[in-house]
Formats: structure tokens, sequence, C-alpha cells
């Protein structure tokens, strides 16, 4: 996978740990891991971002939704041990009925579990994304992404950080396109910028506050590209991490890069 991004002229990536929509992992190969922290460091790669599965829902009011959960979280922090300092991101959860606060409550008893089975702070650091909220989804604001820090971190968690989706937070009715630095000022009355680890960059199908979730190829969608040059330039976001989720094959993604690369000042 490093060699695939540094071929494309990426110097981070993200990746799924296992079947995105089902749960299954490949056998840990220690020797492949060691490899590529090696390669990353000899070849200045930034951090590595790790996607948990969508079927992941820490939310749900079903326990074995929320004891496969547990096992799927735990299992890839512990693989990820193998490739200190990565960043792992999850989709906080749909709660399905049971309402925010009962969902926020379950994903913060899973994130206690979690941390406990893998015996406290791992080497990588957690983060919720911001979400759409499409359905049920937790996550939808930056109120619901703080409820969840303080709730699990007040109970005894360790510090979490967040991945904000430009996708999600436009569909969620953040107006990156005509005020940017009003949203990044609000990120950070509400949940603080030092929490901001990593930036999904994905343009949208759809309208503001659409609540859809559609990613678009970068400036073919309704943020465009004049926001994203504003985005990567933006003095609070430009020294993060950037990962793309657009629907590219590895050419456009290696065009994407350039471009986006293109715009910074
Ligand atoms: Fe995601
Ligand atoms: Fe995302
Ligand atoms: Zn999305």
């Amino acid at each position: 996978m490093a060699q695939t991004a540094q071929s494309i002229g990426a110097n981070v990536f993200q990746f799924f740990t296992r079947n995105p929509r089902g749960g299954a992992a490949k056998p840990l190969d220690k020797a492949d891991a060691a490899a590529f922290v090696s390669f990353a460091a000899a070849n200045g790669l930034g951090p590595i971002l790790a996607h948990a599965p969508y079927t992941l829902n820490a939310a749900s009011g079903d326990a074995r939704i929320r004891d496969f959960a547990e096992s799927v979280f735990t299992d890839d922090l512990r693989r990820l041990a193998f490739t200190p300092g990565a960043l792992y991101n999850f989709h906080p959860g749909s709660h399905t009925g049971l309402g925010a606060e009962k969902g926020i409550a379950n994903i913060c008893d899973l994130l206690l579990k979690v941390f406990q089975n893998v015996g406290g702070a791992p080497s990588t650091t957690v983060l919720l994304e911001t979400m759409s909220g499409k359905g049920s989804e937790i996550g939808r604001n930056f109120e619901e992404v703080r409820a969840i820090i303080d709730r699990a971190e007040g109970a005894g968690a360790p510090p979490l950080g967040v991945c904000l989706d430009t996708c999600h937070v436009w569909d969620g009715g953040y107006d990156i396109v005509n005020d940017l630095d009003g949203v990044v000022a609000e990120f950070d009355r509400v949940v603080g910028l030092a929490r901001l680890k990593a930036i999904h960059i994905n343009d949208s199908m759809n309208p503001l506050a659409a609540h859809k979730d559609r990613h678009e190829k970068i400036g073919k969608g309704r943020i465009g590209l004049e926001a994203f040059r504003r985005i990567v330039n933006h003095p609070a976001l430009r020294d993060l991490p950037f990962y793309l989720e657009t629907p590219c094959d590895l050419q456009g993604y290696k065009e994407e890069i350039a471009l986006l690369k293109g715009l910074v000042k």
C-alpha cells in the first residue's frame, strides 16, 4: 500500500483494516508491517489512517452488533500496534431509533471496553468521524462529537481525536463553501482544533444540508474547486494529513493529488 501510494504522489494513505462491508480480516503479516514501518520512515510518509469497517456500529441497541463492534475494534487496535503512530477512524454509529443520547452512551461504553481490552492507551489515536446525519447517524454535528468525547474521556478513556470529512460536514449543513472560517471557528469552539487530526477530502454530489453522503470527485461536485483551494490553504487545516475518499481509480487519485498540490500556495 505504501509503495502504491508513493507511486501516485501521495505521502499519506487511508486503508480498510478488513472487509468494509463484512468484518473478516487477512492474517496479520508482522514482517510486512515491519517493512512498512521502515519504508514509511525512509520515504517520509505521514500518518496512515486505518478505517474501521462500515459494519461496525458501536451505537447499536443490539448486543450482538455491539459485541461484533467490540471484537473488531479491539482486534484492529492490536494489529495497529505493529504500525505505531497510526490513526484509526470509525463512524460513531447509528442509534437506529434509540435516540442520540442512548446511542452516545453505547459508543462510550464500547470505547471503554476496547481500551480496557488493549490494556490502556494504544499507540494509535482513535478518531471520531464527522458524519452527514443520514438516517440515525450519530456525529451529525460538532455537538454530538463533543458529547462522545466528554462522556468517554470523563469515564477514563484516553484522548480521542476527530477526522473531519468535507462531504459529510457540507451534507450535514456546515457551509464550508461560503463560510469556511466560520465553520472552522465553530469546530474550534465546540470540539477544539487540537482534536482535529485528519481531513477526509471529498466533494459532494448533493447540496448543503442534504444529509445524503454521496462523495464526488474533487471539483466535480457541489463543494467545488475554489472551496478546496481555501481548504488546503487554511491556516488551521493546511498542515493536517488529507485523505481522498473520492470515486476514483488509481490514475484518478494520481490526478486529484496533483490537482490539490497545485492549489497549495
Ligand atoms: Fe468514513
Ligand atoms: Fe469519510
Ligand atoms: Zn461518506
